[in-house]
């Protein structure tokens, strides 16, 4: 059987080590955690830093295919496991999507709607943005940024000064503040034979930054969502992609659709097809770049996935596993700090049923109470 590597020991590449391994592949992790979220499920393990080139050399010699988990490994870091061994998704996409800059001009290029864009670097190009996007605005850093971090809203000018010093050094962008009608997402997978798969269209529901919650299939028309598989799909084939990719995008109130960011990478809202697909989003990234055939991502049911976050969710873990509909999946870490992803759970409904707000409420149980303490 060949061998996995994967770049990036969280929970990522630990669901993505067991599709492997259900598969007949055995994956090895570089990470620095020896004992982490995938370090525990891998078959083998290169303990390093990814900027350590000694490390990285040592993991791609053990391995046959590269992919990731951990997106924002050097440049240089990339070179070198390019130079020893396929590396899938290719790295010209992981430095299209690590930096929002790049990532919004291959989308220009590309004619995908994104929100109107900035490049900000100094304060005088910020007052510039301000007064070209008008206020609200988002101000982000072009890199590292995730769970909502690293970036600033900014309501007049009086708040300028301000997000532009604690954002600062790092390049910056500003983002004209989409008012949408909701999120939603996309996840595609391609081959190197250039067959492509799209999971249906996810809605998603944001608290503090983090994601809350995904529901499939987007509560949107039809036709909306054909808009958004197409787009994921174009954007697949214009990347070239051999792997797997998370697309999200806004619906405007005005009923258009706008790309906000792309993971090349299984994705947090694409974790419902653990438990509503017959192949899931891992399964699919590990078929992606092993160059196996890819299945139609059929979905058997509706599903809403609702992530575990810091101590307060994992408090009910007993709870959780005594509710006989919510389908658990722990990441193994060993500390619940606050805001920290530790795991989460799918509920199924049967095919074309998906409820309101109250039904989804209603079925996460002992979750939906930690809601309510929480608001
Ligand atoms: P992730 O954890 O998804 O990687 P991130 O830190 O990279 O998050 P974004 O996805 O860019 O950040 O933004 C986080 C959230 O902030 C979005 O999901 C959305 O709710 C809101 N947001 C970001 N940009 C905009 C925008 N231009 N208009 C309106 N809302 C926005
Ligand atoms: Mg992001
Ligand atoms: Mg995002």
């Amino acid at each position: 059987g060949s061998i996995l590597g994967i770049v990036g020991g969280g929970q990522l590449g630990r669901m993505s080590a067991i599709a492997a391994a259900r598969l007949g592949y055995r994956a090895h992790i570089l990470t620095q955690e020896a004992d982490g979220p995938a370090a525990q499920v891998a078959h083998a393990v290169t303990l390093g830093r990814y900027d350590d080139h000694d490390a990285l050399r040592r993991f791609a010699d053990a391995v046959d295919v590269i992919t990731f988990e951990f997106e924002n490994i050097s440049a240089d870091g990339l070179d070198l496991l390019s130079s020893i061994r396929p590396v899938h998704p290719a790295g010209r996409i992981l430095r299209i999507s690590q930096d929002r800059i790049a990532e919004k001009t291959f989308m220009a290029e590309n004619d995908i709607p994104v929100a109107p864009w900035r490049g900000v670097h100094d304060r005088a190009d910020l007052g510039t943005a301000a007064e070209e996007l008008g206020y609200p605005f988002i101000l982000k850093t072009t890199r590292l940024g995730y769970d909502g971090k690293g970036q600033a809203r900014i309501h007049d000018a009086s708040e300028l000064d301000a997000a532009f010093d604690s954002l600062r050094p790092h390049p910056l962008v500003a983002e004209g503040m989409v008012h949408f009608a909701c999120e939603v997402s996309v996840m595609v997978a391609r081959n190197e034979r250039g067959e492509i798969t799209t999971f249906d269209v996810t809605e998603n529901r944001h608290r503090n930054g983090i994601l809350d919650l995904s529901l499939a299939p987007a509560r949107i028309s039809p036709a909306l969502a054909a808009q958004a598989v197409d787009l994921a799909r174009r954007i697949a084939g214009a990347l070239g992609l051999i792997g797997l990719l998370g697309v999200e995008m806004f619906v405007d109130r005005d009923g258009s659709l706008r790309v906000n960011e792309i993971a090349p990478r299984p994705h947090n809202s694409g974790h419902w097809t653990m438990n509503a697909c017959p192949v899931d989003q891992f399964e699919m990234h590990v078929r992606a770049v092993t160059n196996q055939p890819l299945p139609p991502a059929i979905r058997h049911s509706d599903a809403v996935m609702k992530n575990l976050i810091g101590p307060d969710d994992m408090a009910l873990w007993p709870q959780i596993m005594a509710a006989p509909r919510l389908l658990a999946h722990h990441y193994g870490k060993a500390e619940a700090r606050p805001g920290r992803k530790m795991g989460h759970v799918n509920v199924l409904f049967p095919h074309g049923s998906l409820p309101g707000e109250f039904g989804v409420e209603a079925a996460l149980g002992p979750l939906a109470t930690a809601a309510d303490n929480a608001a």
